[in-house]
């Protein structure tokens, strides 16, 4: 059973993902309530994301408008990994123009496939910089249709 507070700690927004929150991510392993302490598990993404210490932080507020002690652990094991988003985050994704990872819809995807463009869905794409915004995302060039589009890198 999914708890109140659960729900309102999956509902923090990921500080780089406009509207994709950490529960889309698949980061948020456990929420324990113990008396007036809340205990969270999170699994971060990408290691050095930029992210980490924004999203322990919004956590904690979240935890702390409900009332509740926070006190947030990352764990590292099982490492997280891009098959922990969810469809809805994978949704989301490409409804903001980031290409998710490994479509699941087209089946297992050899690795030096290039990315569906999330405008266009065509597969004419190149990588432009393994850099994107952040270390977490790609930066890629759809041939299609002539736009620049971000991707999460499989993990
Ligand atoms: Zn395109």
């Amino acid at each position: 059973m999914v708890s109140e507070l659960d729900r309102l700690v999956r509902a923090v927004d990921d500080p780089e993902l406009p509207h994709v929150t950490i529960g889309d991510l698949g980061m948020v392993r456990s929420v324990e309530v113990d008396g007036n302490a809340a205990h969270v598990r999170l699994t971060p993404t990408y290691t050095g994301c930029p992210a980490t210490e924004q999203i322990r932080s919004d956590v904690e507020s979240a935890v702390l408008a409900a009332g509740y002690e926070p006190s947030v652990e990352f764990v590292m094991s099982p490492p997280w990994s891009t098959d922990d988003i969810t469809d809805q985050g994978r949704a989301k994704l490409t409804a903001a123009g980031i290409a998710p990872p490994g479509a699941a819809a087209d089946g297992p995807v050899a690795l030096d496939l290039p990315v569906a463009c999330p405008h266009c869905n065509s597969r004419r794409t190149r990588l432009t910089s393994a850099f994107g915004a952040t270390a977490c995302k790609a930066l890629h060039m759809c041939e299609a249709c002539r736009q620049p589009f971000e991707s999460f890198k499989a993990i």
